[in-house]
């Protein structure tokens, strides 16, 4: 039986044309449920309205998915993914990826950690710490097909945080806003000391007409070994060419 939650959630993806099947559904019930509860005790989302929830965190999340042709079975990251977004949303309509959910949040990566065993998720992973470490460990740098990250910091300062994570050849993916013309500017030249190039700019809308874009960057060269420089320096000295 559905409930009313999957019923509105099933509906509102059609209206975009993403299919959401009645199993699925009820993975995004649950996990609506796991945030709820946590949220009580942990600041997850300020986003307490069903339709809202389902509009900004969920379809935002899937939207990645109809714009970017990412392969099957490969290694993904999602960088401050906060209560799981994009990445949960993501890894529940595909479940042949791998996911690695990175959050320097202890109690939000403790959240991460129940909700995915609560959900069944398999070949997803929690990272507590920073992206400034993580991008520096030679198990994680250079290891993945795609990066992604939504809501963390201008653009500027995720190309330091998020392509050192990328193989050559692979990807980062910015979720942003309506108008990302101003940070893409801000970053010119960023890009090249990173060994980014901006392949794509694509624009798109949710329901309700809420405008969204996601930049796209293709790692074209290795990362210099000085980047991310230490913590608290991407943010606090963000790379910035005259
Ligand atoms: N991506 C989620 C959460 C956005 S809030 C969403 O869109 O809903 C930003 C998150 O990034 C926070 O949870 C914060 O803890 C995390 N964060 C910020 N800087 C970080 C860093 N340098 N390394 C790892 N996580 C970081």
């Amino acid at each position: 039986m559905k409930n009313n939650f999957e019923k509105k959630l099933i509906e509102i993806a059609k209206r975009v044309n993403i299919e959401i099947d009645e199993n699925g559904a009820a993975i995004y019930r649950q996990y609506r449920n796991e945030i709820e509860i946590w949220n009580k005790k942990v600041n997850l989302t300020s986003i307490k309205d069903e339709e809202e929830f389902i509009v900004k965190h969920i379809i935002d999340s899937l939207m990645v998915l109809k714009k970017i042709e990412i392969p099957y079975g490969v290694k993904i990251i999602d960088i401050g993914t906060g209560a799981g977004f994009p990445g949960i949303p993501i890894k529940i309509s595909r479940k042949d990826l791998n996911v690695y959910l990175l959050d320097s949040n202890k109690k939000k990566t403790d959240f991460l950690e129940n909700a995915i065993k609560n959900l069944g998720l398999k070949e997803t992973y929690v990272l507590y710490g920073r992206a400034e470490n993580y991008g520096k460990n030679v198990h994680f740098r250079e290891k993945f097909d795609y990066a992604f990250a939504r809501a963390v910091s201008a653009l500027n300062v995720l190309l330091e945080l998020c392509l050192p994570f990328v193989k050559l050849g692979g990807f980062f993916v910015a979720l942003k806003g309506k108008e990302p013309e101003e940070e893409i500017v801000q970053s010119r030249g960023v890009f090249e000391i990173l060994g980014g190039e901006l392949r794509d700019v694509i624009y798109y809308e949710l329901p309700f007409e809420i405008k969204r874009s996601l930049v796209v960057v293709e790692k074209v060269g290795k990362t210099p070994e000085k980047y991310p420089r230490r913590e608290g320096m991407p943010e606090k000295k963000p790379l910035f060419m005259k």
